[in-house]
C-alpha cells in the first residue's frame, strides 16, 4: 500500500508500539511492522502481523518483560 485509504496521504513502513486490549487484559507489542499514514496517522497491519498478535494474546505467550499499568477512575 502506498496511499492511505482514508485521506490519500503517503503511507510509510515503520516499526511501532501497538497496544492491544482484550477484555480486561492489555498487551503491548513492540517492534510491530506496520504502515503508517504520514498525514492522518492511520495504521495498517499486514494480515500475518494481526494473526501473530492474536496468536500471542490468545495463547498467553510468555512476554519478554512486563510493565505495571496505572488505572484511574474519573467517577
Ligand atoms: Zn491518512
Amino acid at each position: 500500500m502506498t496511499r492511505c485509504y482514508f485521506c490519500q496521504g503517503t503511507v510509510q513502513k515503520k516499526k511501532i508500539r501497538h497496544v492491544h486490549q482484550w477484555g480486561e487484559h492489555v498487551y503491548i507489542f513492540e517492534d510491530v511492522p506496520a504502515e503508517v499514514c504520514s498525514q492522518c496517522g492511520e495504521i495498517y497491519f499486514a494480515p500475518d502481523v494481526l494473526d501473530m498478535m492474536d496468536e500471542i494474546a490468545t495463547h498467553e505467550t510468555e512476554p519478554q518483560h512486563t510493565i505495571a499499568v496505572p488505572v484511574y477512575s474519573l467517577a
